[in-house]
């Protein structure tokens, strides 16, 4: 299996790394910095510079059924070969917008106490679905929200075993993404006093990193969920 660089460590931009498979389907490596697509947030796109200084674009990373993590190759691109050396590198700009966004939604998490049912991330927004009947007062969250980035919690990480995860599901915020049980540990992010829940995705060091953000419409999506949008300024 992959060693998930990114995991203990969001703001890694590049490694060095031995290419353990390689085809059109995808560039498996022994290490990596590239974030694969899960949780809402999308997969990492970078490139792979050989020591020769070629390079191959990576596209896209996606978890495949197997569990394999996969750099996902151009269409038609020349491909590394198993053995080479090469330097993994994300498109850092890309990668820290999906950072700011998806730490944003933690506290929009923590701010709105009903369950959630979906979510998603993007360059500059975010959303996410929550099992509620009623509104929300925007100006109110969006006031919440820009307080609690000016505060500047700081985001730390928790490793629980699964026992204890599944003695404290009341932490899984999601309803539609299971905490990723099963490997004999799970991670918790804990935005400091603020939110804490299991989730594999990476997030800024403290939320002051986020910026002033903004709330987008809030739709109504079904008699129970409302989907509230969110953008960076
Ligand atoms: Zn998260």
């Amino acid at each position: 299996m992959t060693e998930e660089l990114f995991r203990a460590d969001a703001y890694l931009r590049e490694c060095t790394a031995t290419v353990v498979a390689s085809s059109a389907d995808g560039i498996e490596l022994e290490r990596t910095v590239f974030y694969p697509e899960g949780g809402g947030q999308p997969g990492d796109r970078g490139m792979l510079r050989s020591t020769d200084g070629t390079t191959f674009a990576i596209v896209d990373t996606r978890k495949g059924e197997d569990g394999r993590l996969l750099h996902l190759p151009a269409a038609d691109a020349a491909l590394p070969t198993p053995g080479d050396e090469v330097t993994a590198i994300i498109d850092w700009d890309y990668r820290y917008r999906h950072m700011r966004t998806h730490t944003a939604l933690h506290l929009m998490c923590a701010l709105v106490p009903y369950p959630v049912t979906g979510g998603s991330i993007s360059q500059d927004k975010g959303r996410l679905d929550f099992d509620m009947a009623e509104g929300v007062d925007k100006e109110a969250l969006e006031a919440a929200l820009n307080a609690l980035v000016i505060a500047d919690h700081p985001v730390g990480y928790r490793w629980i075993t699964d026992a204890e995860m599944a003695a404290n599901m009341a932490l899984v915020r999601t309803m539609s993404v299971k905490p990723p049980m099963g490997q004999g540990r799970v991670r918790l992010v804990d935005v400091d006093g603020v939110d804490l829940q299991p989730c594999g995705g990476t997030h800024v060091a403290c939320t002051g990193e986020i910026g002033h953000v903004r709330l987008g419409k809030v739709e109504k999506k079904g008699r129970q969920n409302r989907r509230i949008n969110l953008h960076l300024d």
